[in-house]
């Protein structure tokens, strides 16, 4: 997020387009991702598998959208559903409406629970930032006495100067090194982990609703996200898309499903995926303009 102070003024429609703020940036196509590299994490799906989803997830949603609009009790929607009595496709359609309408509870009724391991504690403390629709157990710095906690190198620091490169490694490795003399001179665990650093690598057991799945993923697929958390979910989705490419499609940029990118930090649309809400306003104004020059009124189609 940007500070508040650099934040231009809000956009009036009846003004013109937005004065650029920033010098702009070179269009770079989709920001180069270096969370690319094997960074040594994993995410993997642990429940369900492929057949529950399939047989189960899709009826499950289907039927919670369909009992709005159905005389049918649940239990018979869900029945006709799960045996292949109504179409994948029907099924799909309507569950797509409804989501992109955005009566987001009928997707709440699955969830996805997700083994997560060798990410930084940089990367669990964004995660955990998360609230509603998901659960979290972590590792425990307390009662787990590391014997070589091992730590995430940003590719950044990687790629630095060497003598930049070496301090790094360097400052990580005295941290380590003065946890095992407090732990050997029998300080509490809970006390010598004081010194670890953010990079230290840690394990989490995630459980998601699909609705808070698609927002997580909205944010945190979004290339203004940092690195490691995108690269996180660059893996979450890859997990969804083994058991159902259906709903695994869903899990995208915010600015997807939006159609707009709604990131302060993109006024120059150096992400190219979605031009800026500003832009978009902008050329609406600008429309509006012209066609009341011409004595009509814009009019949506
Ligand atoms: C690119 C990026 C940069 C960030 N930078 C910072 C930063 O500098 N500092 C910082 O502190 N955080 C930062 N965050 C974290 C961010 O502010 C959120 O805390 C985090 O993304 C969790 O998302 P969420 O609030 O949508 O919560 P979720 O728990 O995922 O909630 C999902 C949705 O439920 C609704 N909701 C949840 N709880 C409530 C509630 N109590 N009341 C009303 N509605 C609710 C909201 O609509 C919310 O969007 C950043 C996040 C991103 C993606």
């Amino acid at each position: 997020m940007t500070a508040e102070a650099t934040q231009p003024p809000a956009f009036q429609p009846d003004s013109g387009p937005p004065a650029p703020v920033t010098a702009p940036r070179e269009k770079t196509a989709i920001p180069k991702n270096p969370g690319r590299r094997e960074l040594g994490m994993k995410a993997t799906l642990l429940f369900p598998n492929k057949e529950i989803v399939e047989q189960y997830y899709v009826p499950l949603i289907y039927t919670a959208c369909r009992t709005c609009y159905s005389e049918l009790t649940p239990d018979d929607i869900f029945d006709r559903a799960a045996t292949g009595q109504i179409d994948q496709a029907k099924m799909q359609k309507l569950i797509s409406g409804v989501i992109e309408s955005g009566h987001g509870s009928t997707i709440e009724h699955v969830v996805f629970t997700f083994g997560i391991s060798g990410v930084s504690r940089t990367l669990s403390h964004q995660l955990v930032r998360h609230r509603a629709g998901v659960a979290f157990d972590q590792q425990s710095q307390r009662y787990v006495t590391f014997k070589g906690a091992s730590t995430m190198l940003p590719a950044s620091i990687e790629d630095a100067e060497p003598e930049l490169r070496d301090a790094y490694n360097e400052q990580i490795a005295g941290s380590m090194d003065l946890y095992g003399q407090l732990v050997g001179a029998g300080i509490p665990g809970e006390d010598a982990r004081f010194v670890f650093p953010n990079a230290t690598r840690t394990n989490l057991v995630m459980t998601t609703n699909l609705r808070a799945l698609i927002h997580m993923s909205g944010l945190r697929l979004c290339t203004m996200a940092q690195w490691e958390i995108r690269r996180l979910f660059q893996l979450i989705r890859h997990e969804i898309f083994q058991v159902s490419p259906f709903l695994g499609s869903f899990l995208a940029p915010k600015c997807v499903a939006l159609g707009y990118c709604d990131e302060m930090g993109n006024r120059d649309e150096h992400c190219p995926i979605r031009p800026h809400k500003d832009n978009v306003l902008g050329a609406w104004a600008e429309k509006s303009k012209a066609a009341k020059a011409a004595g009509r009124e814009l009019t949506v189609k």
